[in-house]
């Protein structure tokens, strides 16, 4: 029997014309960058600039960003089904998802001159916001903690201080940057003081040194050191103090766009032990005859069903502009514990061969793994369930 394809019931259930045409335009796109070319990638931890100039250049990077300012005015499901596609191709979104996510921020707290200065440039293709530095060395996952401070002097902004683990700095000319304006100990509400700037990297005075990390994956990620940093005060996004606030309205989508590449690498794992199951022959027949062998795909399939309900559950509610911090997180959760569940099954589907580099799932794996930890550790997303949800004690 012919397996049926894995774009299933659930999916069905959700598709719409609109939809199903994305998945097939962005599908075509992908198959000139085949699994040769994201595996060299990796070998040579390059940036795939060829790959993204030519999604740009087909207009999916700019899927949010209104049709005044020259994008395709699209919604967050629909830019979440392009990077799911990516991924699933055997692609790594990554490298260019921060445009997609951060853009909510300016979107609905910059001002009309900043979107009109900067939303054209990055829909042409010709500025790239790439880069949102929120993380720090010591304050880690508790935000509000941030020490990097920007200090107002007449029309600039003066910026010292140091992040960590902030990607792609290399590729964009503009950074979504979280820094401090009041200090911590002058807050009575511990939320506020913070402020968020749209800094341009290509005029900046002062010095931003960017030293690259070394990570298990090719993610081009940096430690930050800001010294005297001066851009101009304009650079500012809504009101000073409170800039906490917009980049959790913007963590909504970031969970939602996560979830979807998860998901999609989720179905690329899937299909691909499926497929060698069926193929690799031991003892004289399928592997994936053995129970021990088809049961974990199956489950993982499952999973990765249900995590794509709660993907477009978010997003239906993320679109009305209804409260969806739970289901944006659920999302993110579950379909970053499915991914890794298939991850899991298909590494062991493929025995021995799972090691080996040409085969992809050794690469494919690493890259999901990080869907548990970043954007946001998976913790962080129960403590916030348990918390704001469930109104159970804060742990922090
Ligand atoms: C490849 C990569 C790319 C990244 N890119 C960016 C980027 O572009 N921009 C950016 O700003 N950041 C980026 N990050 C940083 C990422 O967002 C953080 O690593 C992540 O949020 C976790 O923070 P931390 O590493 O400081 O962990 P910590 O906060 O030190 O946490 C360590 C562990 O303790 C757990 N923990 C801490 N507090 C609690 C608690 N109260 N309850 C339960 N468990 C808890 C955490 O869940 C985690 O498992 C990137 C990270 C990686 C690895």
């Amino acid at each position: 029997m012919e397996p049926q394809s894995t774009q299933s019931h659930t999916e069905q259930s959700h598709t719409n014309e609109d939809w199903q045409a994305i998945r097939e335009a962005v599908g075509k796109l992908c198959r000139d960058f085949p699994d040769a070319y994201w595996r060299e990638v990796d070998k040579q931890e390059k940036y795939p600039q060829e790959f993204v100039d030519q999604l740009t250049a087909s207009g999916y990077l700019a899927a949010l960003i209104p049709e005044e300012y020259g994008g395709a005015g699209l919604g967050i499901a629909e830019a979440s089904i392009i990077l799911e596609e990516i991924n699933r191709s055997g692609g790594n979104a990554v490298a260019c998802h921060a445009q997609m996510y951060i853009m909510g921020t300016l979107l609905r707290h910059g001002s009309e001159e900043q979107k009109r200065r900067y939303l054209p440039p990055i829909a042409q293709g010709d500025l790239r916001l790439q880069a949102f530095a929120v993380t720090e060395p010591n304050a880690g996952s508790e935000t509000t903690r941030i020490e990097t401070r920007a200090v107002r002097k007449g029309d600039s902004y003066v910026i010292n201080g140091q992040k960590i683990f902030i990607s792609r700095v290399k590729q964009s000319d503009l950074m979504m940057l979280l820094a401090r304006t009041t200090p911590y100990d002058e807050l009575t509400d511990k939320t506020r003081g913070l402020s968020v700037f749209l800094v341009d990297m290509r005029n900046i005075k002062g010095n931003l040194e960017v030293q690259p990390l070394d990570l298990m994956i090719n993610h081009h990620t940096s430690t930050l050191f800001f010294d005297d940093v001066e851009i101009p005060a304009d650079s500012l996004i809504g009101e000073e103090g409170k800039g906490f606030r917009y980049i959790i309205d913007g963590w909504n989508a970031e969970r939602i766009l996560i979830a979807a590449e998860a998901i999609g690498d989720g179905r690329w794992f899937v299909e691909r032990a499926a497929r060698y199951a069926r193929e690799r022959v031991v003892f004289g027949r399928p592997i994936g005859v053995n129970q021990g062998v088809q049961f974990p795909i199956a489950q993982a399939y499952a999973h990765i069903e249900a995590a794509n309900l709660m993907r477009f559950e978010a997003a239906a509610k993320f679109e009305r502009r209804e409260k969806c911090g739970a289901e944006a997180n659920m999302a993110k959760l579950l379909a970053s514990e499915a991914a890794w569940e298939a991850a899991n099954a298909c590494l062991t589907t493929y025995g021995g061969y799972g090691f080996a580099r040409d085969y992809d799932v050794e690469r494919k794996f690493r890259e999901t793994r990080l869907f548990s930890v970043a954007p946001v550790s998976n913790n962080l997303v129960l403590a916030f369930l348990g918390h704001n949800v469930l109104g159970m004690p804060k742990s922090y």
